[in-house]
């Protein structure tokens, strides 16, 4: 948190005291309430060194065989530093998974904020599509990786944003450019689950071939069909 945000948790607070403090310099402390910023997927904004903790090791059973045991054990740390109330502040398109382990589980909280559900990742569902900008210009990733490797196919139509799939209510499954100006249907991959199929030229010829090829090999295509002026190869 920066100071500008700091002063302005203070601006609402008046009556007591607010420091920010790291989890680690927060161990065997206590607050009244304590905010846990970052929550989210892509750092949990902690530090990951008190695995070695002698008084931790007593309190935690080994927790060794769970996911992220030692930034599990820093959560713990920052969540029993309160004696009223914890709040929680997660990026709502991709909230840490101790966030949603929470909100899932049969804990009393409270929630506000919604995630974003039409950017969810399709792969492993627990991730949400997230727009980056790198060297080559802007990319769409899902936000788990390197643990999910899926990336949406980017609408050719309009080159403005992403080609999610869905399957309709009479079963059959069409993919849709998330762009509300846009809303181009794209064919679906029939070879496989999550593929889109997009234009690919090569030195034979263009074809429509399944954008998952990079990431499963999925070799699902379809030969091209002339279609009047937006054809760019009319
Ligand atoms: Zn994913
Ligand atoms: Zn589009
Ligand atoms: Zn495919």
């Amino acid at each position: 948190m920066n100071k500008s945000e700091l002063a302005e948790i203070r601006s609402y607070w008046r009556g007591g005291t607010v420091s920010q403090k790291t989890i680690h310099s927060s161990k065997g402390l206590e607050s009244d309430f304590v905010i846990i910023t970052d929550l989210n997927s892509d750092h949990f904004g902690f530090p990951s060194d008190v695995h070695d903790d002698p008084i931790l090791n007593l309190i935690l059973p080994s927790t060794d065989k769970f996911e992220d045991s030692e930034e599990r054990r820093l959560f713990y740390v920052a969540l029993t530093r309160a004696k009223h109330q914890t709040h929680l502040l997660c990026d709502a398109t991709c909230p840490s998974r101790f966030a949603e382990e929470l909100v899932e589980g049969d804990y009393k909280i409270v929630v506000s904020g919604e995630k974003d559900a039409s950017r969810k990742c399709p792969v492993c569902s627990s991730g949400v599509i997230l727009k980056k900008t790198g060297k080559y210009g802007t990319y769409y990733e899902c936000c788990n990786k390197p643990i999910c490797n899926y990336k949406p196919p980017v609408c050719n139509a309009c080159g403005q944003d992403i080609v999610m799939r869905y399957r309709g209510k009479d079963g059959k499954e069409f993919a849709i450019c998330q762009s509300k100006n846009c809303k181009t249907i794209h064919e679906v991959c029939n070879r496989c689950t999550f593929g889109v199929l997009r234009e690919v030229h090569t030195n034979n010829g263009s074809f429509l071939g399944c954008h998952e090829f990079s990431r499963t090999r999925c070799k699902g295509y379809k030969s091209f069909e002339v279609r009047g002026e937006n054809n760019l190869f009319a």
